[in-house]
């Protein structure tokens, strides 16, 4: 039955034959190169990129079993079910194990039962787990979401420290790999020497994620805005991240009355309610997950369509992070940021408090921390801001190079006109010196009420209504004159304070403007006319083709995954990927050998799977024929 003899013993064939992939993306290879040839390596690829396979290969053609330490339970379950669908020998051992569960994985890693054990750090130094260790062949040491050992990562954890000592205790030095997606060099710095990886050969993959659709709005009425862009992708399951528990019981509930099917996830639930919420996405029970930040390491749910920001985080690192967990599967999704002026006071605010509760900072240190994050929060702002390609702003924070115009973001979609705003520049800068002349620097909500000419209490209280700027844009929108002071002080015409009500004075730039004669020319969306998903996706480059494909096929092979998931308990993408299933109504297998290469298909799930797809396909193959049939017929 089989097409071709799959060599085995070499990283394409292990690739083919488990995990039915024909090539390895960006990376993959180098990596596995260096891992088979005894050297460490150290991959940095962006979520969604593929780095479990850069492990997982190489444990299968190492002899011995491979270790791989790992922060989640969750992800190592996920992961031990999706390499056990596709025929690998793999277990877990963890705190959240009953003791005949426990007992087995032992027993098992004894006798050599498996290719991959996951394990959490924390274990490490437990005495049986220690013993066991001395006593068997270990092939590999892989550090998964290594930037858990960085005080610089936002997800430090101490027992990541213990890694090295760990490996250094072993009989015999295996060789090592660390992953991340965290791509600063800090973090880098932090992984190679806490891990002690011995001249590690570095892959760092593109950051740039081609399928993924970035925008940012600006609604008046975020909840409004929210429901519409959801009702818009009915059909896919998505992310909503929300900066406060209270926004996202509010969100879920609103979501919910409006018939959606949506569940929550923040630090103040229970362990056990966040655990059956999580699975009830991660096994598409619940279409929507609205969710603080602490949702989300280690989620491997290939499928998610769109990731949006409720709030805007306080930094484009953690940004990037979580909208990057859209689209992993490579088809398009989209990545939209829900912006409002509030976010920034209640993003400097948590920055302030979190300064204040760090124990070990000195007073200077402290400053230094809050420092160093207004000024991430400032390039997180500056995104919201922009009118340039938010692919390329995003691509350039992390030191790579992107082209000005990526085609698949909102700016590179909406037609922007360029307006000469100096004289509206003027203005504004010789009201903030007439402000400044008088009284202390004020926010830029009083500066655009006195170039209004509002009746404000407060701004008559100053006195601000006797000065000369006072009403001298009446005819000007509030909110475009505050957009003008944030673009004032992007391009340093202007100073914004820190804190959590900022002010504005001037800058040694601002004579430019009002003596120097310098001109300046905004850019000023013309019409912003969201694409249609589907046009705006054209565009869209991924790894995985996107033709369309017959929806009725594809829900009739969705519906055998979920019962297969159901049989097997584990969620529907262990089964197959989305991606593969589409691959299936593209290529329509009608053999086992067809079947075989459906991208996604490796022998196990052939044999494990194969039939019960096939029929499906067949049967609707055959429904098809008979419609092209029939007319002639009758
Ligand atoms: P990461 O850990 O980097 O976020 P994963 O290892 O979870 O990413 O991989 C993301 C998805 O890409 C998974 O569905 C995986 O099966 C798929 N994938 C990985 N490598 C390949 C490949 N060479 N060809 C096709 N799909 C791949
Ligand atoms: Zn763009």
């Amino acid at each position: 039955m089989k097409p071709t003899r799959i060599n085995v013993n070499t990283p394409g064939g292990v690739l083919r034959q488990y995990f039915g992939y024909e090539r390895f993306r960006d990376g993959q290879e180098a990596i596995i190169e260096a891992l088979l040839s005894g050297r460490d390596a150290m991959g940095i690829m962006p979520t969604g990129a593929g780095k479990s396979i850069c492990y997982q290969v190489p444990a299968l053609l190492l002899e011995g079993q491979a270790l791989v330490i790992s922060p989640l339970i969750s992800l190592m379950k996920d992961q031990v079910q999706a390499l056990a669908a596709a025929g690998v020998p793999a277990t877990c051992i963890h705190s959240a194990m009953t003791a005949d569960e426990y007992a087995e994985a032992m027993h098992g890693t004894a006798c050599g039962e498996y290719k991959i054990l996951y394990v959490a750090p924390e274990r490490l130094d437990a005495p049986d787990f220690e013993r066991l260790m001395q006593t068997i062949q270990i092939s590999m040491v892989t550090v998964d979401e290594a930037h858990c050992v960085s005080q610089w990562g936002q997800d430090f954890r101490p027992s990541y420290l213990k890694i090295a000592e760990f490996i250094s205790s072993l009989p015999e030095r295996p060789v090592v790999a660390a992953f991340t997606a965290t791509a600063t060099e800090n973090v880098r710095e932090d992984i190679i020497r806490h891990i002690e990886l011995d001249a590690p050969y570095v892959c760092v993959t593109g950051f740039d994620r081609k399928n993924l659709y970035f925008e940012v709005r600006r609604p008046a009425d975020k909840l409004r805005d929210l429901l519409a862009i959801i009702e818009k992708r009915k059909e896919k399951c998505g992310i909503v991240y929300c900066a406060t528990r209270r926004a996202v019981e509010e969100v879920c509930e609103a979501l919910g009355r409006k018939g959606y099917s949506a569940t929550r996830y923040h630090a103040g639930l229970s362990d056990a309610e966040r655990r059956a919420n999580q699975d009830d996405f991660s096994y598409d029970r619940k279409q929507i997950m609205v969710a603080t930040n602490a949702f989300g390491m280690g989620i491997d749910k290939s499928n998610v369509g769109y990731v949006i920001h409720y709030n805007m985080p306080k930094n484009l690192e953690s940004y990037y992070q979580e909208a990057g967990r859209a689209g992993r599967d490579g088809n398009p999704a989209d990545c939209i940021l829900l912006y409002g002026a509030k976010d920034v006071h209640l993003n400097k605010f948590l920055i302030e408090k979190s300064a204040e509760q760090s124990e070990s900072a000195t007073e200077e240190e402290r400053r230094a921390l809050i420092a160093k994050d207004m000024e991430l929060l400032k390039v997180m702002t500056f995104y919201a801001a922009t009118t340039d390609c938010l692919r390329s702003y995003i691509l350039k924070y992390f030191g790579e190079k992107a082209d000005l115009f990526c085609g698949n973001c909102h700016n590179c979609h909406t037609i922007f006109e360029e307006i000469d705003v100096t004289e509206d520049a003027q203005k504004i800068i010789s009201c903030v010196y007439r402000i400044t002349e008088r009284a202390w620097p004020h926010g830029k909500t009083m500066i655009a009420d006195v170039l209004r000419g509002s009746a404000n209490e407060k701004l008559r209280r100053a006195g601000f209504d006797e000065l000369s700027t006072y009403g001298i844009m009446t005819d000007v929108p509030k909110r475009r004159i505050v957009d003008l002071i944030d673009h004032l002080s992007k391009e340093g015409y202007l100073l914004t304070s820190d804190g959590q009500y900022p002010t504005i004075t001037l800058s040694a730039k601002s004579g430019e403007i009002t003596k120097g004669g310098k001109q300046i020319i905004l850019k000023m969306p013309k019409y912003a006319e969201p694409l249609p998903p589907s046009a705006a996706h054209e565009s869209a480059k991924s790894n995985d083709s996107n033709e369309p494909v017959s929806a009725e096929l594809f829900d009739a092979l969705r519906v055998v995954r979920r019962r297969l998931a159901d049989e097997a308990k584990v969620p529907a993408y262990v089964i197959f990927a989305d991606a593969a299933l589409k691959d299936m109504c593209r290529k329509m297998p009608a053999t086992e050998s067809e079947f075989l290469d459906v991208s996604g298909v490796g022998e196990h799930k052939l044999a494990k799977y194969g039939a019960v797809f096939l029929e499906t396909i067949q049967t609707y193959a055959a429904t098809q024929n008979q419609e092209i049939i029939s007319p002639t017929r009758s």
